[in-house]
Order: structure tokens, then sequence, then C-alpha cells
């Protein structure tokens, strides 16, 4: 991906001049420090008898890490070495159905370790500790609400949820974000608990809300299914422990969530910023082993030594262990949100990486202005077995016209190499929820009689997702079957 003939020469040991001239001669001008596609550098792999495989970033990342003898994402050591850790919650839902409220409402009434009234710093997650069976337990909110967070985490391969809390306004019911808030968690195989909020108000249906998910697969436990729903009100506090206590009940029947908190810490990055004073201060949530101020610490393109860490209580503390979230002082740049980040034996080898990342983020940034993840790219990918599942995400300016669309689709004879999937559907704008969705699934966006919404292009540009539009059903049949049909045909 956004690899040059020049990184080619340097795998395969020959000169980057001579690879020039091969491509010349088969007919394309291209210059050693340029980014070519991968079908270009399967086409010299094959002219040259190599067996050119294309790595995603995510393996190369994995693969720059191994050259340090590091592994991201498994914990060292045998089962003796894990203990148990806290879920992490992302909160979703539709708009104005009270996330924010919700999240302000846990952050106040239960803060982990904090004397009653002690005031909470937003620093993008925090900590609430619940009695349950006796016991004390901590839960990790994600404090982002909404599920954008969730996805941009996502599409980047990092894995921050354990546990997705749907938050329903019972005087409202179910709502268009409340079904793409679930899709995600679905698609990210994130269990659900679900929040019927604002039962305080005269006009609230609870049971309503419980009949309209159970449409969707979310069964409550009274029902006889295995989702649990607790009825709450943000604003008059009522249902919050049990809330707490159902995520917990759902974390230990649904997930084994241990950690190994003896080891170099590893985790994810979930808010960074600039500040003044500071410098970079960047959220992680330690996903594994235990943080301490001293650490060297790469953190997606930025690196450093950990001067100091903070609570959400904007409490300094020495240590952090497996998820629990701190603010990190010391880095020499602002990661993204989504980052992994790893503490390495030293400062040097923290820069290595850190430096290695930062030249391959230009260099994909430069290849982006070059490629899109089209529709014609997808059909390569099924083509080479990358992927043996077209998904698609429809989106129509009336619900009988997204279902005939839906419908006409799902008639489309593939064989049996290959399938159609339709991921979510809706009526009314191309919105930046459904460009997130597509980017972290690699799904391909029908518009139907449609345009983008908002910063909806803007995002799908800069995300590599193909949006097609059609007026007519016919044409974006034909289309897809064409392209379908086509690629069951090798290219060489
Ligand atoms: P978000 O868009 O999902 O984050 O929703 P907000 O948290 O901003 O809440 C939207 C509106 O609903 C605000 O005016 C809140 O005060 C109100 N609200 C949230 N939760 C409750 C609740 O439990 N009861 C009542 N009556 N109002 C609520």
């Amino acid at each position: 991906r956004g690899a040059s003939l020049t990184d080619l020469a340097e795998k395969i040991g020959v000169d980057a001049a001579s690879l020039v001239q091969v491509l010349f001669h088969l007919g394309e001008m291209v210059t050693a420090t340029q980014s070519v596609s991968d079908a270009t550098l399967q086409v010299i792999g094959n002219e040259l008898n190599y067996d050119i495989e294309v790595v995603s970033p995510e393996d190369e990342d994995r693969e720059l890490l191994e050259s340090f003898d590091i592994e991201f994402g498994e914990d060292e050591g045998g089962e003796a070495e894990l203990a148990p850790r806290p879920p992490a919650v992302t909160v979703m839902g539709h708009v104005d159905h009270g996330k924010t409220k919700l999240l302000d409402a846990l952050r106040k009434s239960n803060v982990a370790g904090g004397e009653a009234g002690g005031i909470t710093q937003h620093i993008g997650a925090y900590q609430v500790a619940t009695e349950v069976d006796g016991t004390e337990r901590k839960i990790t909110f994600i404090d982002t609400p909404g599920h954008e967070a969730f996805t941009a985490m996502r599409a980047r391969g990092a894995k921050s949820t354990d546990i997705a809390v749907l938050v329903v306004a019972a005087d409202d019911g179910v709502m268009p974000q409340t079904i793409e808030a679930l899709n995600h968690a679905i698609a990210a195989d994130v269990p659900v608990v679900v929040a019927v909020n604002k039962v305080d108000k005269p006009d609230a249906d609870p049971t309503k809300v419980r009949g309209q998910l159970t449409e969707y697969g979310l069964v409550p436990e009274e029902y006889g299914g295995d989702t649990m729903f607790v009825d709450v009100s943000a604003t008059t506090g009522q249902g919050l422990d049990e809330l707490l206590e159902a995520i917990v009940l759902t974390a230990d029947a649904a997930l084994d969530l241990r950690a190994n908190p003896d080891m170099d810490a590893q985790g994810v990055a979930i808010e960074a910023h600039l500040d003044k004073g500071r410098g970079p201060v960047a959220t992680v949530l330690v996903q594994r082993g235990t943080l301490h101020v001293g650490d060297s610490i790469v953190a997606g393109p930025a690196y450093g030594r950990v001067r100091a860490l903070l609570n959400d209580l904007g409490e300094t503390v020495d240590e952090a262990p497996p998820s629990m979230p701190v603010q990190v002082l010391g880095l020499t740049a602002v990661p993204g949100a989504g980052d992994s980040f790893i503490v390495v034996e030293d400062d040097r080898m923290a820069r290595q990486i850190a430096e290695r990342r930062a030249a391959r983020l230009r260099m994909a940034a430069q290849a982006a202005g070059t490629r899109r993840k089209t529709l014609d790219q997808l059909f390569e990918q099924l083509e080479k077995g990358e992927t043996q599942e077209l998904l698609l995400i429809l989106k129509g300016d009336g619900s009988g016209s997204v279902e005939a669309l839906e419908d006409a689709l799902s008639k489309i004879d593939v064989g049996d190499e290959v399938s159609l999937r339709v991921i979510d559907r809706g009526v009314g704008a191309i919105t930046e929820t459904n460009v997130s969705l597509a980017a972290a699934s690699g799904a391909v966006i029908i518009g139907f009689n449609v345009r983008p919404q908002g910063k909806a292009t803007e995002m799908a540009d800069r995300e590599n997702v193909d949006i097609r539009y059609y007026s007519v059903i016919y044409q974006a049949i034909d289309e897809i079957e064409a392209a379908l049909k086509g690629m069951l045909k090798p290219i060489y």
C-alpha cells in the first residue's frame, strides 16, 4: 500500500532504476519514488518471477514491531499471569437520547477511588466503581458519546471497547441512529446492554422500546433473550446502579476479560491534544501490562518518556494497570485517536519505531492522493481471494426504493465464490456515520436518489470510501452485476 519502486527494489535487492526500466518496457512510465498500485507491483513481480505479496498497513506495522522483538496485542506468559480487568464501555445511541447526560450522571455518581463530590476531569475516559454481589467492581467508560469515535478507532484496527451501552429514549423509541449504533456494535462483535433512558418523562414507554429492539434481534432477558435492558433516567439518577450492575454481569457472562498486569504496557490512545503549557497530552487506555512514570513509550508516530501520569480526577499517579485510562505527559508529538501505544526498552527504540511510522504515514498520505478504494479495487481484492464478500450500505430517498434496491441486489446470481451483503440501509442523505461504518467495515455505499450531507464527502475522500450514485434501480443492479461477473475472470 503506497509502496514505491524504490521500496520494492530495497526489498528484493535490486537497483530501483532497473525496475523503472522494466515498467517502461511494459508501457508504464513511473519514477522510482512515486507510489504505485498493488497491481503494478504484481505485474513487476510476474515479470521478474518474484512472488509479490502486498501487505496491509497493519501487517507492515506488525512486522516493524517484530523487527524490534515486540509483539502487540498479546499478553505475555500463560494463564497463570492473567488477572481480571474491568470492561471498557462505549455509550452509543440516537442524537438527543441522553448519551452525554448519562455519561455525566455516571461519572458524578460513582467515581472510582475518588471521595464523594470529587471533581472529575474530562480526559476522554473515566472509571467508576460499583458493588456487585458484595465485591467492588470497576468499569471504564470511554467518554466520547456516539459511534464516530468507536468506528474511527475500529477503522484503525484498534479494539478499545468490550461492551456497548445502547441508549434509547423511552419517549422517542428506536430511531435510525439507534439501529446504526447497533449495527456498529454487531459488526465489531461487541455485546450490548440497553439503557432505556428518560423513564422519568410522562410519555415514556419502556415496554415499546423492548418490543422494537426485539425486532432487531436484541431480545430482553425478561422475554427469554440474552440482552439486559435497564430503565434509567440520567436526570433523576434512577437505575444508574442497575445499569452498572448489568454491564458487569454482561461482561462476566459473555467475555473473559483478563490481562497480564506484569508486562510492559500496551494499549490505545483515545484522545490527544496539544496543551499550551504541558505540550502533547494523550489519554491512553492501558489494555495489558502496567504503565509507569519513566517508561519509554511510542504511540503511533509519537514517542517519548512518560514524565507524568494523571488519572481521571486530575491527580498524579505513578502507574496505571489494565483498563485504567490515564493522561500521559512527555510525548514529543500528538498521536491520533485510535493509535496503539507500547512501552519499549529505551528511548532510542521508541524514536526509531516512531520515525519509521511517521515516514510511512507521509508516504501513505501521498499515495492516498492518487489511489482510492473504489468498487473496481474491491473487485480486484475479491479476485485475489483477499475478500469473499462485498459489503454494501444502501441509502435511498424512500423506504420503498431502498427495499426494492435491496431486493433486486439479493437476486443477483454471483455464484458460490463470492457473496454480497447489505450491512446497513436507510432513508435520507448519506451521513458521516454511514461513511464511518463503511470505512470501518470496508463497505461500498450505494446512494439512490440521495446525496451526501455535511462533511460526508470530505470524510469519504479521506477514508477512501467509495460512494456510488444511481437514480435508476436497474442501472445500479446492472453495474454491480457486471462488475461481479467480470471479476470472476482473471485479469492477467
Ligand atoms: P445526546 O445527544 O444523546 O448526547 O443527548 P444529551 O445527553 O445531550 O441529552 C439530550 C436532551 O435530553 C438534553 O436536553 C437532556 O437534558 C435531556 N435528557 C437526557 N437524559 C434525560 C432523562 O433521563 N430525562 C429527561 N427528562 N431528560 C433527559
